[in-house]
């Protein structure tokens, strides 16, 4: 039977034993040390609604499901140097055929293996529904950095660039096969999570998050958890030339994208003006975009004058933002 054979050769490819797991894939359980407190994430991809099959290849879909769970991790601060582990469940449409299934597994694999991440359990099923992937992620630190805790005359933070992947759902969309679309699809296609860098941000800021349904949106879920505003001057945002120039020749707004389309997994945080210098020494780039404020919500301003973004960013069920980026 198919599903047993899938766990087997993904097994192989899943990342071999280590300390923090004397036992992984093939008991009835995984058996776990850790050194301390752990941090624990669950996310769940479904074909249709996360995942478009006509940008995405079943490798590309792997590989995205367990990236933008560890990007969780990396959003609170894992030590990259303790076990990063998964268990992922999968629910698998009878008519996949058997070479994407595989497929599917090296995506994941490869992932695991580039964020230093072991695969070490899961489940998996038959369904007569949509593809779906739900991937939980443990990883370990003593000291997380939260979405609460940002204060007013904090700068806001954003490491590398943003709208990359926006424009490349676009251009992959739209066929554009440019050298500098490809850049942007490929952002798309395999987010990273910032492991290396979350730890490292985790110790000198006051809060964070990951950028996974859009800059607005995601700054908004910081100001109110920790009951304090923030303005952001958009003309300061950090877009690739890529990302500029591949959304010209599509007709898009670059500016848009990096405000209010998620997918980019870049971290936002908040530090005080005085730690600034010593996390440029060793996170780069790191642009700062704004400010915490007494107050709440998100101003974002253009040149100085307020405005009001058409997308502020992803919810499910919702009017706003890119919700038409699944539904078209
Ligand atoms: P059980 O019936 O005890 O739940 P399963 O047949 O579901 O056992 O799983 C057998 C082994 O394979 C377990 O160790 C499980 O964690 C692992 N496994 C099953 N599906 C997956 C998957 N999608 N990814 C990783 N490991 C998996
Ligand atoms: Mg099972």
């Amino acid at each position: 039977m198919r599903e047993f054979d899938w766990i087997r050769k993904a097994a192989a490819l899943f990342g071999r034993e280590h300390d923090g797991a004397p036992v992984g894939i093939g008991d009835d359980c995984a058996w776990l040390r850790f050194p301390g407190s752990i941090l624990a994430s669950i996310d769940t991809v479904v074909e249709g609604v996360h995942l478009d099959r006509r940008v995405l290849s079943p490798r590309d879909m792997g590989w995205r499901a367990l990236a933008t769970a560890l990007s969780d991790l990396a959003a609170c601060g894992a030590d990259p140097a303790q076990p990063i582990q998964a268990l992922i469940s999968l629910q698998l449409p009878a008519e996949l055929p058997d070479v994407e299934l595989l497929e599917l597994a090296e995506g994941l694999g490869e992932c695991a293996q580039a964020h230093g991440c072991r695969v070490v359990g899961g489940d998996t099923v038959a369904t007569p529904g949509p593809l779906a992937i739900t991937v939980t992620v443990l990883g370990c630190t003593e000291r997380p950095a939260l979405r609460r805790g940002a204060a007013p005359g904090d700068l806001v933070v954003v490491t590398g660039s943003l709208g990359s992947a926006g424009v490349g759902l676009a251009a992959l969309r739209a066929g554009d096969t440019g050298a500098d679309a490809a850049a942007c699809a490929l952002a798309y296609r395999r987010p990273r999570a910032l492991l290396a860098d979350g730890w490292t941000l985790a110790r000198q800021v006051s809060a964070m998050i990951d950028i996974s349904d859009g800059l607005l949106q995601d700054l908004g879920h910081l100001c109110a958890a920790g009951d304090v505003g923030a303005t952001i001057d958009l003309e300061r945002l950090p877009i690739a030339a890529a990302t500029v120039a591949t959304a010209r020749r599509l007709q898009l707004d670059a500016l848009e994208h990096a405000a209010g389309f998620g997918d980019d997994y870049q971290l936002l945080a908040c530090v005080h003006p005085d730690r600034l210098a010593t996390l440029r020494r060793h996170i780069e780039p790191l642009t700062v975009i704004g400010e915490i404020i007494v107050g709440a919500g998100v101003t974002a301003r253009r040149h100085g004058m307020v405005v009001q973004p058409r997308r502020r960013g992803y919810e499910h069920g919702g009017e706003t933002g890119q919700a038409e980026r699944n539904n078209s």
